[in-house]
């Protein structure tokens, strides 16, 4: 613990929004004693982790990587996080990532960008960045990052690890600051498949506080051992005729294709939205829910109030003020997709097609086990790139954001490329998507 903050400190990667330095090095002397006295740990006790600054951790401060909350102290802890702080895990650092989990690049922070673990020059993807670089660093044994359109999967490929965007509803959303709650999940990154299966069951389960849990059976280590069970693996043909992909991330997906045929597992092709519906129905459903989520955010009850002549003026000035350009962009989009005259042909297409994207995917899970593609059409782009182009930042989240809408289960795993596999299975199936990970080590 000690080491790693230490590291933390030193780091020129800008990952740390804040460090938990007191109560980490207080929990790490509790565990010392422990096993000084020879008693029994868990498996989980006194393994350091970071957690992405979206979460509620009492007492700390959760700044959504904003100006507006850059002073806001939580007053509770997340239910995914108590159960990790339950089972012993130390909590080292709330990390860096794009506000409020707005955007694909970790550049949309009051803290800095977030440098890449591979190379520093380039972006270390996003949201959840600070996470993916500390994983990829060993500053953290694990990290507990929010994927509503992308956020664990991007970075975990653009850092060469690995990241599980759960099933929607497996884990709880109870004290994970609000993007779009309809495609919110909480989930981990990690350097290994088992130490993704071992967090990923100390913080599944159904929570009174979030009504849209559901409940699951705990992995074991057997049942994701690396003999293969699938036969069938399909990938979308579009995404790889698509006129956007890097020839270099076809070439590596052409290659990893090859590679599972050669094992015996009939891979097939399958049909499915154009990239540019699949963004647009996202965003117009994610800029909906952020726009009605962050209302709260006023001056009154939350958030860094700026005086104005009048109520409303101080609404205004504090909100002008506090959110980034990108949040603001997507608060107007969102209000404006919501509006009368809009809602109709804008937000409530959106959902009809979001119906359609699911139940494309029912149809393609009963011809297929798993289904894969790569993490994103292109390379990192360098640190700079994405705020002067948000239209082509949007497109980069082509590949993730179909499986958030359709609140499937989907794993990067790391294949030294530049972006890695994304591995996606019917809902539930993470226990699939597990040993099939380990089957393609
Ligand atoms: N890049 C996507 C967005 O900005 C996904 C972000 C996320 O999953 N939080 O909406």
């Amino acid at each position: 613990v000690q080491e790693r903050l230490e590291l933390l400190k030193k780091n020129a990667y800008n990952t740390v929004n804040s460090l938990l330095e007191d109560s980490a090095l207080a929990l790490a002397a509790k565990v010392d004693a422990k096993i000084a006295n020879g008693e029994e740990i868990g498996l989980l006790e006194g393994i350091p982790f970071g957690i992405k600054d979206v979460y509620m951790v009492q007492g700390t401060y959760t700044t959504a990587s904003s100006d507006i909350l850059k002073n806001y102290k939580s007053a509770y802890t997340a239910t995914a996080i108590q159960k990790l702080l339950d089972a012993g895990a130390i909590p080292l650092v709330k990390e860096n990532c794009d506000s409020f989990g707005h955007g694909s690049s970790s550049e949309n922070t009051i803290f800095g960008a977030v440098k890449n673990a591979i190379n520093p020059e380039l972006v270390a993807g996003g949201s959840s960045g600070g996470s993916a670089v500390n994983v990829a660093k060993d500053y953290t044994v694990f990290s507990i990052g929010g994927d509503t359109g992308g956020s664990i999967r991007q970075p975990a490929g653009y850092n060469n690890i690995y990241g599980l965007k759960p099933t929607y509803g497996r884990i709880s959303r109870y004290g994970i600051m609000a993007y779009a709650s309809s495609t919110d999940c909480v989930g981990p990154l990690a350097k290994t498949i088992e130490d993704i299966r071992i967090v990923l069951n100390v913080m599944s389960g159904k929570d009174g506080k979030d009504q849209t849990t559901i409940a699951s059976t705990e992995i074991s280590e057997q049942a994701i051992s690396n003999n293969n069970t699938i036969k069938t693996v399909g990938y979308f043909k579009n995404f790889i005729e698509n006129e956007a992909i890097d020839p270099k991330i076809k070439a590596d997906f052409l290659a990893s294709i090859e590679k599972i045929k050669a094992t015996g597992i009939e891979v097939k092709e399958l049909d499915f939205f154009k990239s540019d519906t699949l963004v647009s129905t996202y965003y117009t459903i994610a800029m909906a829910e952020t726009a009605s989520n962050l209302s709260r955010l006023d001056g009154t009850n939350y958030g860094n109030r700026i005086e104005g002549e009048n109520l409303k003026d101080t609404y205004s000035i504090t909100r002008s003020e506090n959110f980034s350009e990108e949040s603001k962009r997507r608060i107007v989009g969102g209000n404006q997709v919501l509006s009368q005259g809009f809602s109709d042909e804008i937000y409530l297409k959106g959902l009809a097609l979001r119906d359609q994207i699911s139940a494309n995917f029912e149809k393609d899970f009963k011809e297929v086990d798993i289904i894969i593609s790569p993490v994103t059409p292109n390379t990192p782009p360098k640190i700079g790139d994405s705020l002067k182009d948000p239209l082509a930042m949007y497109l980069s989240d082509a590949y993730t954001v179909g499986f958030s809408l359709g609140q499937l289960p989907t794993l990067t795993v790391p294949q030294g490329t530049a972006t890695g596999l994304q591995i996606t299975g019917a809902k539930n199936k993470e226990q699939t998507l597990l040993k099939f990970a380990n089957f393609l080590k």
